[in-house]
Parts: C-alpha cells; structure tokens; sequence
C-alpha cells in the first residue's frame, strides 16, 4: 500500500480568477478533482461556463482596449515577465510537489518543469527586447516598415500532461507580445494554474491582463473557441479534439496554433552506439510517465542488432522504479486519472495479442491501488497493429525490426502522426538523408527531446498545425501591418480624366 502524500495546505476548492479577482461560476456549478495516487477526490473546482467565459473574456478586451499592456515599452513588459521568472523559480518546490500531487508525475521531473517554466518566461522577455522589424526602402519611391501589433484576446487552452509547464508555454509569448489572455486550462489537473494569478499579481501585470477559467473542455474550452472577440486561439491537445477546435474556429477565420497528438519513431541503425540509444530510447517513452507528446514510442531497430537490442532494453524497462510519485527515486509515476488509466491499460491488453511482451504488461506488484502501469515493451510488432499506430499515451512502447533504411523511413513514414523522430546512427550521410526525409516536425540525431527555445516547436500531418517556437511565436499573436509612405510622385493612372465624347 502506498503512502499518500498530502502537500501542506492543499486548497479544498479552486476557483476562476477573472478581472484581478477569484471567482466561482455564475451558476454555481462545480466539477470534483483528484489526485491519482488515491483517486479520492481532494477538491472542488468551478466549472466555467458560457456565461463565465463572457466575463473573462470581457475583462480581457477592456484591458486590451484601454489598459496599459499592449501599449507598454518591450523592456517595461519583459521587466514583469522577468518578474514572473523570478517568482515562478522562488516556489519551485511548492510548484512542483503540487504538480506531482495533481498529476502523478514524479517529483524530479517535475522540478524540471518549474525551471522549464522560468525560463520560458525570461526567453520571451529577452525576445521582445531584441525584437526588431523590417523596414524596406524603394529609392526615391516609398519607404515601408512593418508595424507589429498585438492581436487582441489570446484564447489558450492547455492539457493535462506537465499542465504548469505547457501552460507558461503559451503564457509567456502570447504576454509578451501584448496580447490579453483568456486560459483554460485541463480539468483532470487545475491546480498548478491557480498559482498563476498571485504570480502575476506579485509581478505587477495590470488587471485583466491574464483571465483564468477552469472548466470542461466541451463547456468552456468550446465558449472560449466560438467567442467572437476571441480572434486567436493556442490550443495543444489530443488530435481528435484540435479537429472540433478547427470547424469551431472556422466560422470566425481565427488565428489558430494547434500542438497535437503523436506516435515518434526512435529509429536505431545498427552502427549506432547501443548503449546510449537505449538510454535515450527509455528515457524518450518512460520519462513524465510515457505522457508526452513527443514520446519516441516506436522504436524501429536494424535486424542486425534486434536482438540484443530488445534484451538489453526490456532488462532496462523491468528495472524502472514505478511509485509514489512523490518520491525522489520513483522514475514513473501515477498515470493521471483512472480513465485514462483505462485506456492506457486497454491498451496493454491489445498490445498482448499484437505483439510479443517483454516487460511489463499490467499493474506493478505491491502498487494496489492509484494508476500505475509497468513499463510495458512489446517486441515484433507489425506496422498495421493498433498499439504501433494509435497514440498511447503511457508507459508503453512498440519495438519493431527493419532490414533496410528504406524500410526503415517507410515503417516512421507509416502513422498518421508526424511529430518528432529520433535517429541513432554514426553515418552522417544517412543521418541526414533520413532526417531530411523523414515526415516529423522535429528530428533529434543521437539524442532525446532536448530542445532550444529559438527552434521551431510543432508536428506535421496529424501532430499539428503551425510552428511556435522563438520569434514564431511572437508572430503567431501579433499583427504585422505593412506601412506604406510615399516619397516620391506615384504614377497614377487619371481614370476618368480624358474629355468626355
Ligand atoms: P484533450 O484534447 O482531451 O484536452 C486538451 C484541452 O482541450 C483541455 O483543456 C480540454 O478541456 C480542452 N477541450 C476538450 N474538448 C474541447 C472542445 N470541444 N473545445 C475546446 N476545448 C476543448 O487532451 P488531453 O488528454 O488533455 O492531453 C493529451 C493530448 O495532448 C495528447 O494527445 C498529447 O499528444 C497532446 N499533447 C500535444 C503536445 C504537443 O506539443 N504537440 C504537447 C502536450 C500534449
């Protein structure tokens, strides 16, 4: 039986915080949240609505319209954003044993999550200082220059996998630009985003600037996409739900940014350095409990080493430590809810008929109750099977064996998905060809997921639409009006002028 940890001063309700103040729902209604390690339900939360939405985004417009953050000097607003960094650094600790106690994640990542979120915050105000326009001169004709300005309300609806994180993710661009911002964030974890409000308070962002509302993606995520002063929306998710968000959207031609589901390969070339391929290839599936997106959850391996490949890999999976996820050595934690606990764990059982199990396969032993799920590996497994295809979303990964490298770029070419890849092989030649080719958004030669904020973020097909990322970002929530000034006389044709018969 596992101990439950309870972080000092756990808040039993958690409310919207519209125009500078905490609020619950108009109507009252609130929606129950729990912690996966008991699955008890610790707190209430309001659970926004149309009318509650109308009110935040309200609030946003007026402080866009006649408030004083989009018309402020790039220094004076990353001089909060810096504030904010500060802030969020200070309470790494409290921040981070709540996002574990929400999420399940364990306690060490997500102190990476807190830093991860700092500086997002400073990236973005370096940014906006450095940022600079074009100006483009026509001799003797015209002078242009690109007015940048904020567009407006910035609608941000967020997931529940390292929530805090992602959160500050769009946070930090969408303030930086002098957007106002409306957020909404995942209801199976809203507690790290009430801490939001005091940061911003403490930092000195003016009233209205940053509106919060909790609630069900199908209430107010939908009331937050269909409102018509709304004219952006950043939206990372489940490709299913970024397809309802797109027709929503549609009607009102908003900006949209949408960050998806995926299905990486981690593809393994023979000649690659074995050992550091399988510590990558671990860490890239069990790492934030295989709930993440740009998971290498396939691992394509050359025939030649498959093998050993799998034996070593599947010792390696049966030795992580499963756990409370508030312990230090735990290396995956509790999946987040016991639905997707269900779906996860239907997946292992599909996985048993499709593929050959090496490790893992169900409940850990001694872990009776919350969501825990074994690092589950399955080997030989064909490219037509559900659990090579489907985005998972746990603690679950798929080996499969290639002959050739162009079996090997047919079988990563092979999904729906196309957000990142992952290549193990000292062959620069090929390294780069397959790169190249290679239908992912973001590709990682001999490495996991570690990525500098100024490369472009976002997958291609069904992982997403658009690239944020550096100054991709500050372009996603701003205008970039083009100026016209005339310097010389300008032909103009004089329609109308000639005698008339
Ligand atoms: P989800 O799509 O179920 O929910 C995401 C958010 O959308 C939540 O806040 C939810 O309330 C809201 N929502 C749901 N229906 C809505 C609707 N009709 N209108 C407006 N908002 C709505 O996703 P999830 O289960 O919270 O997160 C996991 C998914 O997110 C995975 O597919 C994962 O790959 C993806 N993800 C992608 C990235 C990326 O950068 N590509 C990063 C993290 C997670």
């Amino acid at each position: 039986m596992t101990a439950h940890y309870l972080p000092e001063n756990l808040p039993t309700h958690i409310q919207h915080y519209i125009d500078g103040t905490f609020v619950d729902s108009l109507g009252g209604d609130t929606f129950d949240v729990l912690d996966p390690v008991s699955n008890t339900n610790y707190a209430t939360a309001a659970a926004g609505q149309k009318a509650d939405i109308d009110l935040a985004v309200a609030a946003a417009s007026r402080a866009f319209t006649n408030g004083p953050w989009p018309r402020m000097k790039p220094r004076e607003r990353a001089r909060v954003l810096n504030k904010i960094a500060d802030a969020v650094e200070a309470q790494e600790s409290r921040l981070a044993e709540l996002e574990t106690f929400d999420t399940g994640l364990p306690i060490t990542q997500a102190h990476g999550q807190a830093q991860r979120a700092a500086e997002n915050f400073r990236f973005f105000a370096d940014l906006i200082v450095a940022q600079f326009d074009d100006a483009m001169k026509v001799p003797g004709a015209q002078i242009n220059y690109v007015n940048r300005k904020p567009i407006g309300v910035a609608g941000l609806i967020t997931p529940w996998n390292t929530p805090f994180m992602l959160e500050s993710w769009k946070l930090a661009p969408a303030l930086a630009s002098g957007c106002t911002v409306v957020l909404k964030p995942a209801e199976f974890t809203p507690l790290s985003a009430s801490l939001w409000a005091t940061i911003f308070e403490e930092a000195g962002l003016p009233q209205g600037v940053f509106n919060l509302v909790n609630g069900l993606g199908e209430d107010a995520g939908d009331a937050l996409v269909k409102h018509p002063d709304v004219p952006l929306i950043s939206f990372t998710g489940e490709t299913t739900t970024g397809q309802t968000i797109f027709a929503n959207a549609a009607p009102k031609l908003k900006g949209l940014s949408m960050e998806l589901g995926g299905k990486s390969p981690c593809v393994v070339f023979a000649d690659a350095d074995i050992d550091a391929a399988i510590d990558s290839a671990l860490f890239g599936v069990f790492s934030l409990n295989g709930e993440r997106c740009t998971a290498g959850s396939r691992i394509l391996v050359e025939r030649s080493i498959y093998d050993e490949f799998c034996e070593k890999y599947a010792a390696r999976a049966k030795n992580i430590v499963v756990g409370d996820p508030h312990d230090p050595k735990t290396e995956v934690g509790a999946l987040v809810h016991p639905e997707h606990y269900a779906k996860v764990m239907g997946y292992v059982e599909i996985g048993k008929s499709e593929g050959r199990l090496l490790a893992g396969g169900g409940r850990p032993a001694g872990l009776d109750t919350g969501n825990y799920v074994s690092p589950t590996v399955f080997a030989d497994v064909k490219p037509e099977a559900r659990i090579f295809q489907e985005e998972i979303f746990g603690p679950v990964v798929a080996i499969t064996p290639f002959e050739n490298d162009d079996e090997a770029l047919a079988l990563a070419n092979g999904v729906k998905y196309g957000l990142a890849a992952y290549i193990w092989t000292q062959n620069l030649t090929r390294a780069h060809n397959f790169a190249q080719s290679v239908e992912a958004g973001m590709v990682w030669l001999n490495s996991h997921n570690v990525r500098d904020l100024r490369t472009p973020f976002g997958g291609v097909k069904s992982s997403g639409l658009g690239h944020e990322g550096g100054f991709r970002s500050i372009d996603f929530y701003t205008d970039q009006q083009a100026v016209h000034i005339t310097l010389g006389a300008v032909h103009t044709p004089k329609f109308g002028a000639s005698a008339t018969h």
